[in-house]
Protein backbone atom coordinates (compact mmCIF):
# COMPACT_ATOMS: atom_id res chain seq x y z
CA UNK A 1 0.00 0.00 0.00
CA UNK A 2 3.13 2.46 0.65
CA UNK A 3 6.04 2.42 -0.51
CA UNK A 4 8.98 5.01 -0.09
CA UNK A 5 12.85 4.53 -1.89
CA UNK A 6 15.52 7.13 -0.72
CA UNK A 7 13.25 10.08 0.67
CA UNK A 8 14.88 13.33 1.84
CA UNK A 9 13.11 16.55 2.98
CA UNK A 10 15.15 19.26 3.98
CA UNK A 11 13.42 22.74 5.43
CA UNK A 12 15.82 25.14 4.12
CA UNK A 13 18.84 23.81 5.29
CA UNK A 14 17.77 21.66 7.99
CA UNK A 15 17.34 18.27 6.93
CA UNK A 16 14.69 16.32 8.88
CA UNK A 17 14.81 12.67 6.41
CA UNK A 18 17.87 11.49 5.11
CA UNK A 19 17.07 8.56 2.94
CA UNK A 20 14.15 6.42 4.10
CA UNK A 21 13.16 3.14 2.49
CA UNK A 22 10.47 1.11 3.64
CA UNK A 23 7.28 -0.43 2.49
CA UNK A 24 3.61 -1.06 4.11
CA UNK A 25 2.16 -3.92 2.21
CA UNK A 26 -1.75 -4.40 2.25
CA UNK A 27 -2.93 -5.57 5.57
CA UNK A 28 0.14 -4.63 7.88
CA UNK A 29 0.58 -2.24 10.71
CA UNK A 30 3.51 -0.30 10.85
CA UNK A 31 4.41 1.48 13.58
CA UNK A 32 7.10 4.21 13.71
CA UNK A 33 8.55 4.85 17.32
CA UNK A 34 11.56 7.15 17.63
CA UNK A 35 12.72 10.49 19.68
CA UNK A 36 11.03 14.00 19.13
CA UNK A 37 12.27 15.20 16.60
CA UNK A 38 13.80 12.45 14.39
CA UNK A 39 11.52 12.91 11.65
CA UNK A 40 8.02 11.01 12.47
CA UNK A 41 5.72 13.62 11.81
CA UNK A 42 7.63 14.87 8.47
CA UNK A 43 7.54 11.32 7.15
CA UNK A 44 3.99 11.00 7.51
CA UNK A 45 3.29 14.27 6.14
CA UNK A 46 5.36 13.17 3.08
CA UNK A 47 3.57 9.88 2.52
CA UNK A 48 -0.53 11.96 2.19
CA UNK A 49 1.80 14.77 0.57
CA UNK A 50 1.04 17.21 3.32
CA UNK A 51 4.48 17.85 2.41
CA UNK A 52 6.66 17.63 -0.56
CA UNK A 53 9.59 15.55 -0.37
CA UNK A 54 12.82 17.06 -1.30
CA UNK A 55 13.70 14.08 -3.36
CA UNK A 56 12.91 10.12 -3.74
CA UNK A 57 9.82 8.16 -4.44
CA UNK A 58 7.02 7.77 -2.47
CA UNK A 59 4.45 5.32 -4.11
CA UNK A 60 0.37 5.55 -2.14
CA UNK A 61 -2.04 2.72 -3.21
CA UNK A 62 -0.11 2.19 -6.71
CA UNK A 63 -0.46 5.64 -7.02
CA UNK A 64 3.32 7.35 -7.57
CA UNK A 65 2.92 10.36 -5.48
CA UNK A 66 6.11 12.00 -6.08
CA UNK A 67 5.52 11.71 -9.78
CA UNK A 68 4.81 15.72 -11.73
CA UNK A 69 1.37 14.78 -13.20
CA UNK A 70 0.17 13.07 -10.50
CA UNK A 71 -3.72 14.34 -9.38
CA UNK A 72 -2.55 15.11 -5.69
CA UNK A 73 -6.24 15.37 -4.09
CA UNK A 74 -7.38 12.02 -6.18
CA UNK A 75 -4.31 10.41 -4.45
CA UNK A 76 -4.85 12.06 -1.00
CA UNK A 77 -8.86 10.28 -0.81
CA UNK A 78 -7.20 6.69 -0.50
CA UNK A 79 -5.60 7.91 2.68
CA UNK A 80 -7.01 8.54 5.52
CA UNK A 81 -4.89 10.64 8.49
CA UNK A 82 -5.57 11.62 12.45
CA UNK A 83 -3.51 13.62 13.94
CA UNK A 84 -2.52 14.03 17.82
CA UNK A 85 -4.98 17.19 18.02
CA UNK A 86 -8.36 16.32 16.69
CA UNK A 87 -9.09 19.16 14.43
CA UNK A 88 -13.12 18.34 14.54
CA UNK A 89 -15.18 21.55 13.41
CA UNK A 90 -16.50 23.28 16.32
CA UNK A 91 -19.74 24.30 15.07
CA UNK A 92 -20.97 21.06 13.50
CA UNK A 93 -22.11 17.78 15.61
CA UNK A 94 -20.02 14.61 15.69
CA UNK A 95 -22.56 13.56 13.01
CA UNK A 96 -22.07 16.53 10.48
CA UNK A 97 -18.49 16.32 11.19
CA UNK A 98 -18.45 12.86 9.51
CA UNK A 99 -20.63 13.56 6.63
CA UNK A 100 -19.00 17.39 5.57
CA UNK A 101 -15.99 15.62 3.73
CA UNK A 102 -18.07 12.92 2.55
CA UNK A 103 -20.54 15.46 0.72
CA UNK A 104 -17.79 18.12 0.11
CA UNK A 105 -15.15 15.84 -1.37
CA UNK A 106 -16.92 12.58 -2.88
CA UNK A 107 -20.09 14.28 -3.32
CA UNK A 108 -22.06 11.51 -1.48
CA UNK A 109 -25.79 12.49 -1.39
CA UNK A 110 -27.12 13.65 1.99
CA UNK A 111 -28.76 10.07 2.75
CA UNK A 112 -25.62 7.68 2.11
CA UNK A 113 -23.43 10.34 3.80
CA UNK A 114 -25.63 10.43 6.79
CA UNK A 115 -25.55 6.47 6.70
CA UNK A 116 -22.16 5.75 6.35
CA UNK A 117 -20.93 8.29 9.29
CA UNK A 118 -23.71 6.82 11.58
CA UNK A 119 -21.81 3.36 10.66
CA UNK A 120 -18.73 4.34 11.91
CA UNK A 121 -19.51 6.08 14.56
CA UNK A 122 -20.92 3.23 15.56
CA UNK A 123 -18.08 1.48 14.87
CA UNK A 124 -15.75 3.86 16.81
CA UNK A 125 -18.24 2.87 19.90
CA UNK A 126 -19.89 6.65 20.01
CA UNK A 127 -22.87 6.05 18.33
CA UNK A 128 -25.00 7.86 20.67
CA UNK A 129 -23.61 10.90 20.70
CA UNK A 130 -23.61 11.39 16.93
CA UNK A 131 -25.82 15.33 18.02
CA UNK A 132 -23.49 16.10 20.36
CA UNK A 133 -20.83 19.08 19.52
CA UNK A 134 -17.10 18.47 20.28
CA UNK A 135 -16.95 20.92 23.52
CA UNK A 136 -19.43 18.18 24.78
CA UNK A 137 -17.40 15.43 24.12
CA UNK A 138 -14.37 14.15 25.56
CA UNK A 139 -11.08 13.86 24.40
CA UNK A 140 -11.45 10.15 23.35
CA UNK A 141 -14.37 10.94 22.14
CA UNK A 142 -13.46 13.34 20.02
CA UNK A 143 -10.44 11.67 18.58
CA UNK A 144 -12.77 8.74 17.53
CA UNK A 145 -15.14 11.18 15.59
CA UNK A 146 -12.15 12.01 14.13
CA UNK A 147 -11.21 8.45 13.13
CA UNK A 148 -15.03 7.73 12.32
CA UNK A 149 -14.57 10.91 9.85
CA UNK A 150 -10.92 8.99 8.25
CA UNK A 151 -12.80 6.02 8.06
CA UNK A 152 -16.08 7.26 5.99
CA UNK A 153 -13.49 8.54 3.23
CA UNK A 154 -12.99 4.77 2.86
CA UNK A 155 -9.28 4.76 3.14
CA UNK A 156 -7.16 2.25 1.80
CA UNK A 157 -4.41 3.50 4.00
CA UNK A 158 -4.66 5.00 7.75
CA UNK A 159 -2.36 6.97 8.79
CA UNK A 160 -1.70 7.95 12.60
CA UNK A 161 -0.05 10.86 13.97
CA UNK A 162 0.61 10.12 18.01
CA UNK A 163 -3.48 9.96 17.85
CA UNK A 164 -3.12 9.37 21.77
CA UNK A 165 -0.98 11.69 23.50
CA UNK A 166 -3.13 14.70 24.13
CA UNK A 167 -5.58 12.89 25.64
CA UNK A 168 -5.75 12.03 29.28
CA UNK A 169 -4.70 8.62 30.61
CA UNK A 170 -8.10 7.18 31.00
CA UNK A 171 -8.93 8.02 28.04
CA UNK A 172 -6.20 6.58 25.99
CA UNK A 173 -7.79 3.02 26.25
CA UNK A 174 -10.71 3.65 24.41
CA UNK A 175 -8.38 4.63 21.20
CA UNK A 176 -6.49 2.23 20.96
CA UNK A 177 -9.05 -0.42 21.43
CA UNK A 178 -10.50 1.15 18.36
CA UNK A 179 -7.34 1.14 16.59
CA UNK A 180 -7.37 -2.41 17.62
CA UNK A 181 -10.24 -3.40 15.91
CA UNK A 182 -9.54 -1.35 13.10
CA UNK A 183 -6.09 -3.25 12.45
CA UNK A 184 -7.96 -6.56 13.21
CA UNK A 185 -10.16 -5.79 10.39
CA UNK A 186 -7.40 -6.12 7.87
CA UNK A 187 -7.25 -1.96 7.71
CA UNK A 188 -3.56 -0.79 6.54
CA UNK A 189 -2.07 1.50 9.06
CA UNK A 190 1.12 3.31 9.41
CA UNK A 191 1.17 4.58 13.20
CA UNK A 192 3.54 6.77 15.38
CA UNK A 193 2.93 5.86 18.45
CA UNK A 194 4.44 6.41 22.14
CA UNK A 195 2.35 3.55 23.39
CA UNK A 196 4.79 0.10 23.02
CA UNK A 197 2.67 -1.67 24.48
CA UNK A 198 0.37 -1.22 21.45
CA UNK A 199 3.05 -1.61 18.64
CA UNK A 200 4.06 -4.59 20.64
CA UNK A 201 0.66 -6.24 20.14
CA UNK A 202 -0.62 -5.29 17.42
CA UNK A 203 1.96 -4.01 14.56
CA UNK A 204 3.43 -6.43 12.17
CA UNK A 205 6.74 -4.62 12.30
CA UNK A 206 8.39 -1.89 14.30
CA UNK A 207 9.93 0.75 12.54
CA UNK A 208 12.48 3.00 14.63
CA UNK A 209 13.27 6.27 13.65
CA UNK A 210 16.84 8.65 14.66
CA UNK A 211 18.13 11.61 13.58
CA UNK A 212 16.32 11.29 10.21
CA UNK A 213 17.04 7.72 9.39
CA UNK A 214 15.32 4.08 10.00
CA UNK A 215 17.78 3.04 12.83
CA UNK A 216 15.83 -0.27 12.55
CA UNK A 217 13.06 -2.31 11.11
CA UNK A 218 11.83 -5.31 12.59
CA UNK A 219 8.85 -7.45 14.10
CA UNK A 220 8.09 -6.14 17.29
CA UNK A 221 10.03 -8.90 19.05
CA UNK A 222 12.85 -7.72 17.10
CA UNK A 223 12.62 -3.85 17.38
CA UNK A 224 11.27 -3.78 20.92
CA UNK A 225 12.09 -6.96 22.31
CA UNK A 226 15.27 -7.41 21.56
CA UNK A 227 16.77 -4.56 19.91
CA UNK A 228 20.50 -4.52 18.76
CA UNK A 229 21.33 -1.16 17.98
CA UNK A 230 22.73 0.90 21.03
CA UNK A 231 20.20 4.51 19.85
CA UNK A 232 16.88 1.78 20.26
CA UNK A 233 17.98 0.25 23.25
CA UNK A 234 18.64 3.71 24.85
CA UNK A 235 15.54 5.49 23.32
CA UNK A 236 13.49 2.34 24.72
CA UNK A 237 15.26 1.90 28.37
CA UNK A 238 13.87 5.75 28.97
CA UNK A 239 9.91 4.80 27.60
CA UNK A 240 9.24 1.40 28.85
P1 LIG B 1 7.80 14.58 17.85
O1 LIG B 1 7.99 13.22 18.47
O2 LIG B 1 8.18 15.66 18.79
O3 LIG B 1 6.45 14.75 17.25
P2 LIG B 1 8.87 14.10 15.19
O4 LIG B 1 9.73 12.89 15.14
O5 LIG B 1 7.48 13.97 14.70
O6 LIG B 1 8.90 14.67 16.67
P3 LIG B 1 9.08 16.14 13.17
O7 LIG B 1 7.88 16.89 13.58
O8 LIG B 1 9.00 15.33 11.93
O9 LIG B 1 9.63 15.22 14.36
O10 LIG B 1 10.26 17.19 13.05
C1 LIG B 1 11.57 16.84 12.68
C2 LIG B 1 12.41 18.09 12.55
O11 LIG B 1 11.92 18.86 11.47
C3 LIG B 1 12.38 19.01 13.76
O12 LIG B 1 13.66 19.51 13.96
C4 LIG B 1 11.42 20.10 13.35
O13 LIG B 1 11.75 21.30 13.99
C5 LIG B 1 11.66 20.19 11.86
N1 LIG B 1 10.48 20.65 11.13
C6 LIG B 1 9.30 19.99 11.02
N2 LIG B 1 8.43 20.67 10.25
C7 LIG B 1 9.06 21.79 9.86
C8 LIG B 1 8.69 22.92 9.04
N3 LIG B 1 7.49 23.00 8.45
N4 LIG B 1 9.62 23.88 8.86
C9 LIG B 1 10.84 23.80 9.43
N5 LIG B 1 11.24 22.78 10.20
C10 LIG B 1 10.37 21.79 10.42
MG1 LIG C 1 5.61 14.29 15.56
Amino acid sequence: AVEIRDLHKSFGKLQVLKGIDFAVDPGQVVCVIGPSGSGKSTLLRCVNLLEEPTSGRVVVNGVELTHRDVDIDAARRGVGMVFQQFNLFPHMTALQNVMIAQRRVLKRDKAEAERIARENLEKVGIAEKCDSYPAQLSGGQQQRVAIARALAMSPALMLFDEPTSALDPELVGDVLTVMRKLAEEGMTMLVVTHEMAFARDVADRVVFMDGGVIVEDGTPEQVIGAPRNERTQTFLRRVL
